[in-house]
């Protein structure tokens, strides 16, 4: 069975980390025979240039047709100046709401070898394993009305709106509490509830899911809070449940726990296993075409991809193990290098090579 994997390298460093992530995936989907069929399509300012949008009909056709999208990172100073309804990070939102990606999962594990490169002590991260699943195909990035217009009385205004009905909240709820069941059994659903409506609402129906899972302990935590605890005692959490913007924050929070942006994957889930993965950090756009991107996010990404829209496990283990050893080994890209006495710095295809290497599934 042929599985179609579809590439949107994006902008900035996009091209240079997919490029790495796509030398891992052929490795592996040689070694489990997975007919691995690559297509690649434009998405952002990439898109922009060349087709006139963000998410051009050629890329969405091709989007809607794969069985999973590993995904760069979109963006960059040179389409700052279109407006916002133009802009690469459009095609973001778009590709997500086109396929309804409404399940964003961020793992922030802590590998041991990078606890050093960690904002905070070794010893309050070691260890660290929290996934973080954000809402995203709804809440304030998509409610209606929004907008800049001009009062009555001559002064601008600026509008968003946060929204989400009870289906919403519901299923990304289902999901969170099952994420949790198959991990530590504890699930906090953040929100404002002391203050916004919206999520008022979404405290009520988290609460309505918890008899469906007895096995799950749930607790809710004001958003100031959560991101004070996330740096205090980042270890208390197992899983966190939130919408489209605390989500969105409350994760580079994490990432920042984790030693370093470009060790972090994400998946984003319909409700069939079509997915798109990506790194968590953006296009990067002061190191492009440097050679010194971190490509493990991306690689790791790739590794989720096999995982949850290939349901293939071992492979996914295997890319893990394999980036666990080259850090073992003492192998790191500049932005996770702590000590250059003993570890070797190492550029984007380094690194990308040293995986593959570890991979090498040799005498078989
Ligand atoms: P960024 O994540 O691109 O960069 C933040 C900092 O982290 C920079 O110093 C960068 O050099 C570093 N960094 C990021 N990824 C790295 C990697 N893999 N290896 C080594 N260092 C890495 O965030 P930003 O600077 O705020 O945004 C730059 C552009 O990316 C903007 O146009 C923004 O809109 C876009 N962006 C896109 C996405 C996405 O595509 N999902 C996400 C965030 C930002």
């Amino acid at each position: 069975m042929k599985r179609r994997i579809l590439l949107l390298p994006g902008d900035g460093i996009g091209p240079e980390v997919v490029r790495e992530a796509k030398k891992v995936l052929e490795v592996v989907g040689k070694r489990y025979a997975l007919q691995l069929e690559f297509r690649e399509a434009n998405l952002g300012g990439a898109a922009i240039d060349v087709e006139g949008t963000a998410y051009p009909a050629s890329t969405r056709a091709a989007a809607r047709e794969a069985d999973a999208i590993l995904l760069g990172a979109v963006g960059g100073p040179q389409w700052d100046s279109l407006p916002a309804a133009q802009r690469p990070e459009r095609g973001l939102l778009a590709i997500r709401a086109d396929l309804d990606l409404f399940c964003n999962l961020r793992p922030a594990l802590l590998f041991p070898e990078l606890a050093g490169a960690s904002s905070l002590r070794a010893e309050r991260v070691a260890g660290l394993d929290v996934l973080i699943v954000r809402e995203l195909t709804g809440g304030i990035y998509f409610g209606e009305p929004r907008g800049i217009s001009v009062r009555e009385d001559g002064v601008r205004e600026g509008i968003n709106t946060d929204r989400y009905d009870e289906n919403e909240i519901r299923r990304i709820g289902r999901l969170a509490f099952e994420a949790a069941r198959k991990r530590g059994g504890r699930l906090c659903s953040v929100d404002k509830a002391n203050v916004l409506e919206v999520t008022m609402l979404w405290r009520e129906v988290m609460e309505s899911l918890r008899p469906e899972f007895p096995d799950v302990s749930l607790s809710h935590m004001y958003v100031d809070n959560a991101a004070m605890q996330l740096v205090r005692e980042p270890k208390q959490f197992d899983v966190i449940v939130t919408g489209n913007l605390f989500g969105d924050i409350l994760s580079d929070t994490a990432a920042m726990l984790t030693g370093s942006i470009g060790m972090l994957p994400s998946a984003s889930l319909n409700a069939s296993s079509a997915g798109l993965y990506e790194p968590v950090h953006g296009s990067a756009p002061d190191i492009a075409g440097e050679d010194k991107a971190n490509p493990l996010a991306t690689i790791l990404s790739a590794a989720m991809l096999m995982r949850y829209s290939l349901d293939e496990s071992e492979a996914a283990n295997d890319i893990e193990r394999a980036v666990a050893d080259v850090l073992s080994a003492g192998k790191r890209t500049g932005d996770i290098a702590t000590n250059e006495a003993e570890e070797a710095v190492i550029g984007t295809r380094a690194m990308g090579d040293a995986v593959v290497s570890a991979l090498s599934y040799e005498g078989e």
